[in-house]
């Protein structure tokens, strides 16, 4: 099973992801995760991420859809994926729908977890309390930014999934079991 989870930053693809990772065995791909990597090995395009990053601003289609295609080629990907911060624009939607096209993969469900924004401040105030800062892009000034990158860029990407029928949304302001169970009781019913 391949699914997208999708929502602004802060609404807790993260933390679902992982629990769909312990629960199904499925392989989380969090393209933020394969940047900070990037950035961590100093690699080149870590270099050029970062600066991208620390804006709150979107790295380029051409460079996230080569990243997610080169990654699904690994084998771990054959028992299925939650994408997690992909896609993030229309063009980056489109390119995955060609992909998995011509890879004869299935897309089985995108579950939006759906979030008051105002409470978005506070939840990534307290990830990078516990977190130690380890994001330099978890402040309000970022988020600020981030969320209208996510306004513009990213929730267009909602209507496209939902005129293809694909689309679930959950409310994300709920516990995080109860989304958690939500989450498992949508896949069960496409399985
Ligand atoms: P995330 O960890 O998903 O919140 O992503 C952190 C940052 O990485 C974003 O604010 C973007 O700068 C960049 N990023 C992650 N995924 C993508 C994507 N699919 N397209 C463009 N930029 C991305």
């Amino acid at each position: 099973m391949n699914i997208i989870l999708f929502g602004p930053p802060g609404a807790g693809k993260g933390t679902q992801a992982e629990f769909l990772v312990q629960s199904r065995g499925m392989v989380q791909l969090s393209t933020g995760d394969m940047l900070r990597a990037a950035i961590a090995a100093g690699t080149e395009l870590g270099l050029q991420a970062k600066e991208i990053m620390d804006a709150g601003k979107l790295v380029s289609d051409d460079i996230m859809i080569g990243m997610i295609a080169e990654r699904m080629e690994a084998d771990d990907c054959r028992n299925g994926v939650i994408l997690d911060g992909f896609p993030r624009t229309v063009a980056q939607a489109q390119a995955l729908d060609a992909m998995f096209g011509d890879k004869q993969i299935s897309l089985d469900s995108v579950i939006e977890i759906r979030v008051d924004e105002n409470a978005l401040f506070a939840r990534i105030e307290k990830r990078a309390a516990e977190t130690g800062g380890a994001r330099s892009d978890d402040n309000a000034e970022v988020l600020a930014a981030r969320l209208k990158v996510y306004h513009d860029n990213t929730a267009p990407v909602l209507p496209y999934y939902e005129d293809k029928g694909q689309l679930v949304t959950i409310d994300g302001m709920q516990s995080v079991e109860e989304v958690n169970k939500q989450i498992e009781a949508c896949l069960n019913s496409v399985a």
